[in-house]
């Protein structure tokens, strides 16, 4: 299995669909650099926001700004409301899958083929009506620090998260090695997890070190999955 005729495949995926996802996506399309973004559909508004880390306001997307912002990248669910899906009852669970991936399919125009779980966490009933809704992959939190592809897909297992201090050795890892098999490096966040200038400086040398090499092929999640399933 290759991607297109590459070995090496990176990938991102980032929750929550905020402001900062401006300067995030910016960031990245002047890499080459794609990505997955998951989102809430039920809080796609200016009036939804919350604190992160006491300090910063943070504000979801208002989808009537920013029709466009996500072009080029994929968007796929995160669920209507970011609940614990898994201490919900069966119905209310469909409800906020149903719901996400339609509307997010309204307003952005193609089959949303993807989820990430909120919080991370899931049990065997959500596994179940992700299935149900024809939901073909949803990314967990829990890191591997490797570049296996995932046995199971509504499981899936992101190499590391993006502000990980091991993420620079395990870019020169990658970028080093010669593939002769399938490498996946899975990066995952929150645009606004990025703080400080600094941070933001950080990151950028990250994907200014990743990108455009002829070996690697950049793409979204559900790219992965299709040159997978090829
Ligand atoms: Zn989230």
């Amino acid at each position: 299995m290759k991607f297109g005729n590459k070995f090496k495949a990176i990938t991102f995926s980032f929750d929550d669909g905020n402001l900062d996802d401006i300067r995030l996506v910016s960031l990245l399309n002047k890499y080459g650099l794609k990505s997955t973004f998951n989102l809430n559909s039920g809080k796609l508004s200016q009036d939804n926001c919350w604190t992160f880390r006491d300090t910063k306001l943070v504000q979801h997307i208002n989808y009537t700004e920013h029709p466009h912002l996500y072009d080029g990248h994929e968007v796929a669910c995160h669920s209507y409301t970011h609940p614990h899906l898994e201490q919900m009852e069966r119905q209310a669970v469909d409800n906020q899958i149903r719901l996400d991936k339609k509307i997010l399919e309204c307003l952005y125009g193609y089959p949303i083929r993807g989820m990430a779980y909120p919080y991370g966490t899931y049990n065997d009933t959500v596994l179940e009506i992700l299935r149900e809704n024809g939901i073909e992959y949803s990314r967990v939190v829990k890191a591997t620090h490797s570049f296996e592809l995932p046995d199971s897909l509504l499981e899936w297992k992101p190499t590391c998260h993006f502000m990980a201090p091991s993420i620079r050795g395990l870019a020169e890892e990658f970028v080093n090695c010669k593939a002769d098999q399938p490498m996946l490096f899975y990066i995952w966040g929150h645009s606004y997890e990025l703080m400080t200038e600094e941070d933001w400086q950080q990151f950028a040398a990250f994907c200014q070190f990743i990108a455009h090499r002829e070996d690697i092929c950049y793409c979204t999640n559900i790219e992965v999955v299709d040159y997978m399933k090829a």
